[in-house]
């Protein structure tokens, strides 16, 4: 468990307990109702009895206060197994976009970090990024932190730390495969196209040569290389005779033309 290196670290001496952390769900909002600098006086006070490990100014300053393997005291039960991170502003208001900026790195480094998932949390036993509200009483039942404006600005700051993590949009299109030509296929259209895509998987499968001669062509190599690949991926009997029926096709994924 560490101390973020994008966030200003500020150890406070009390208000939290130390290797206190059981696990890591995730990362839960709040709101200061009030600034980053007053945050940061109120949690160094031993009669606050209440801190967060992260904190945001709406300008985009990041502080750490706690380390995550340590246990802040911002959302009662749900102390011991979600990190905390407080934000600059009042009841009813949005984060700024600098703000959303900094939860998005806190929570592309948790990913990286803790393992935890970049999703909006399903509650209390879920993870990913959560809100005060979310725990209801056995979290303090402050059901107005942090408001339902912020609790709707959480899709956009997990698509940010996505983008930050380097994830696959989800519109990425999908590989096609050639569909299964046909056991007589490879018999009577010895140079196609197709073959040079198969050939290319072969190699790529580390499965030998492929298209001997002048061009694309299914000659005795690749039925060798296909056999061996067969045998590799565990295939037997009929499936294993170097020459491509429907299921070992389908296992081979060759892209379509
Ligand atoms: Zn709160």
């Amino acid at each position: 468990m560490a101390k973020f290196k994008g966030a200003t670290w500020r150890p406070i001496a009390s208000n939290y307990r130390p290797g206190g952390q059981s696990s890591v769900r995730g990362l839960v909002v709040h709101i200061m109702a009030g600034t980053l600098t007053g945050t940061d006086s109120w949690f160094r006070n031993p009669a606050a009895r209440a801190s967060s490990h992260f904190g945001t100014g709406k300008s985009g300053a990041l502080t750490q206060w706690v380390d995550t393997a340590d246990r802040a005291w911002a959302q009662a039960d749900g102390n011991s197994s979600w990190l905390s991170i407080e934000n600059e502003g009042k009841g009813g208001d949005t984060l700024t976009s600098a703000q959303m900026d900094r939860i998005a790195d806190v929570l592309a480094w948790l990913h990286r970090t803790h393992g935890v998932p970049l999703q909006v949390a399903s509650g209390p036993s879920g993870r990913g990024l959560g809100w005060h509200a979310m725990g209801g009483a056995a979290w303090g039942g402050h059901t107005s932190c942090p408001g339902p404006r912020i609790v709707a600005q959480l899709p956009e700051i997990v698509a940010r730390a996505k983008r930050l993590a380097g994830s696959p949009p989800a519109d990425k299109p999908k590989p096609v495969y050639a569909p299964f030509p046909g056991v007589d296929y490879f018999r009577r259209h010895p140079r196609s196209p197709l073959i040079t895509a198969m050939g290319k998987r072969l190699t790529a499968e580390g499965c030998g040569r492929y298209a001997s001669g002048p061009g694309p062509q299914w000659t005795e190599a690749d039925r060798k290389s296909y056999a061996a690949w067969q045998r590799k991926r565990g295939f037997g009997g009929a499936d294993a005779d170097g020459w491509p029926g429907k299921s070992t096709w389908d296992a081979l994924r060759v892209p379509a033309a």
